[in-house]
């Protein structure tokens, strides 16, 4: 049985800083994944900071991480939060290239000296005191001295569109199917909970002209202390508002959302609502704001967002 210091489950965000410093510290680290397509695989809008988290992302920075450095790597647009309200509120904000943010952050991990990074499934960890190891569904085992659980949203997760549910990761992504039963076994109270991702459309479908285009800022700092050039703006947002059209739609089709029908009781995370629970709500408003995010060369993203 091959033998490590660390064992880290899950190459998301959380996984693959936890390797990076376990490995950079010379501790010899394997980490597993899912899937090797989908390391540091951004589930939704490809935003990085924001308010409230740019500074989380400059604090990691701080303390040897690599989102900093890889989001500077990776970026097309990046702005200064509420610039024009006080310093305690203003945020930096970038949207990274999706794709690209994946494959820069892989072969970070790749070309880092005692970090080890392979697809496998985990399905049962057995903690024999000092040692402990970590079995795959294949029957892999690797034993370690540690183990870090970095599973995100994958744990038996449900992907739901409309009225359609399928046992899946996000992306159609493969989920971890046995791990739950494991965490359950070692008395871990597990939760379930569930958050929304706006639809992807064909850019070019869209008429920019009514649009209000936000473009990126130049001479802007950049995430990491380490990154010596500027950030390089490549692509604009656009921001526009619903109006009573969009919302007859919606509560016209809202029978066919399972949230709002009560089917998903999971609990969701606070500033993640989606358009309907908006329109339902916040019923008295007559418009919300609608962003539209690059992501790759012609497929853009829908973010509603609301501002009381
Ligand atoms: C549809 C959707 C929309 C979202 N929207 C947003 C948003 O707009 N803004 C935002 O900030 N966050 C959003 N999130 C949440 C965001 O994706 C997560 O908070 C973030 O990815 C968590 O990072 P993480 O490293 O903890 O885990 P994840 O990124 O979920 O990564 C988990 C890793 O663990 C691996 N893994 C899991 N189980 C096993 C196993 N048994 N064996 C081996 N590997 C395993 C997976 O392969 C994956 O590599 C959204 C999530 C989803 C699903």
């Amino acid at each position: 049985m091959e033998k490590f210091d660390a064992v880290v489950i899950g190459a998301g965000h959380a996984g693959c800083e936890a390797a990076l410093a376990l490995a950079r510290t010379g501790q010899k680290t394997l980490l597993l994944t899912l899937s090797l397509d989908a390391v540091a695989f951004l589930a939704c809008n490809p935003s990085i900071g924001g308010t409230a988290k740019g500074h989380l992302v400059c604090e990691v920075d701080a303390l040897g991480g690599e989102m900093g450095v890889n989001t500077d790597k990776t970026l097309i647009q990046i702005r200064m939060l509420n610039s024009g309200k006080g310093p305690a509120v203003q945020s930096l904000r970038a949207q990274a290239d999706k794709v690209a943010y994946h494959t820069e952050m892989k072969k970070t991990i790749e070309n880092t000296p005692n970090l080890y990074l392979k697809q496998a499934e985990v399905s049962n960890v057995i903690d024999d005191g000092e040692e402990k190891i970590v079995q795959t569904v294949v029957g892999d085992e690797f034993s370690c001295r540690a183990i870090v659980f970095a599973t995100g949203v994958y744990l038996n997760s449900d992907i739901v569109i409309g009225p359609y549910v399928e046992n899946v990761g996000p992306n159609g992504f493969k989920n971890a199917k046995y791990l739950s039963t494991c965490l359950k076994n070692l008395g871990i109270k597990l939760l379930r909970f569930k958050t929304g991702t706006p639809a992807r459309v064909n850019g070019r479908s869209i008429d920019y002209s009514n649009l209000i285009e936000q473009k990126g800022e130049e001479n802007i700092q950049s995430f990491s202390f380490l990154t010596k050039k500027k950030p390089k703006n490549v692509r604009s947002c656009y921001l526009t508002y619903t109006n009573e059209d969009t919302h007859r739609i919606i509560r016209d089709n809202l029978y066919r959302n399972p949230t709002i029908s009560g089917e998903i009781k999971g609990i969701g995370p606070r500033y993640c609502p989606s358009i309907e629970t908006k329109i339902v709500r916040f019923a008295d408003k007559d418009k919300h704001q609608l962003f539209i995010y690059s992501k790759l060369l012609y497929n853009f993203l829908f973010k509603f967002i609301f501002r009381a």
